[in-house]
C-alpha cells in the first residue's frame, strides 16, 4: 500500500485534523505515517488509523525523512509554522531537502495539500 506522511507543528494540528476529516475517505486508501503528536491526534480525532514515529522534536522528522529516502513515502504533507522558531528546526530542514532529493511531493500549506491530495485522486 503507498504512503503518505502527515505532519503538523503546534499551531497547525488543527488545521490538519480538519484537512484529515475532509479528505478521509482517499487518505483511507493509503498507508498513513506522521510524527508521534500528530499521529496521536489523528487517531483520536479521526477514524483514520496512523502509524506513529517518534515526537518530531525527538527525532520523528528524520524518521520519517529516512523513509522518503527508501523510497517507502509517495507524498508529504506537512503544515509548518512558519512564524514559530523550532527547536529542531534543522531535522525540519533535513526533511524538505530529502524530499527534493527524491522527488517526492511535498506541502507545507493547506493551500498545497488540497492541490496534492485532489492530483491524488
Ligand atoms: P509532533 O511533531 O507531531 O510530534 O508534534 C511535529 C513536528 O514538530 O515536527
Amino acid at each position: 500500500m503507498k504512503k503518505i506522511a502527515l505532519i503538523a507543528h503546534d499551531k497547525k494540528k488543527s488545521d490538519l485534523i480538519e484537512f484529515a476529516h475532509e479528505n478521509k475517505e482517499l487518505l483511507k486508501k493509503y498507508s498513513l505515517v506522521a510524527t508521534g503528536t500528530t499521529g496521536r491526534l489523528l487517531n483520536e480525532k479521526t477514524d483514520l488509523k496512523v502509524i506513529r514515529m517518534a515526537s518530531g522534536p525527538l527525532g520523528g522528522d528524520q524518521q520519517i525523512g529516512g523513509q522518503v529516502a527508501s523510497k517507502e513515502v509517495e507524498a508529504v504533507i506537512f503544515l509548518r509554522d512558519a512564524l514559530t522558531a523550532q527547536p529542531h528546526e534543522p531535522d525540519v530542514s533535513a526533511l524538505l531537502r530529502i524530499c527534493d532529493v527524491h522527488n517526492i511531493p511535498l506541502a507545507t500549506n493547506l493551500a498545497t495539500a488540497s492541490m496534492l491530495i485532489s492530483c491524488l485522486e
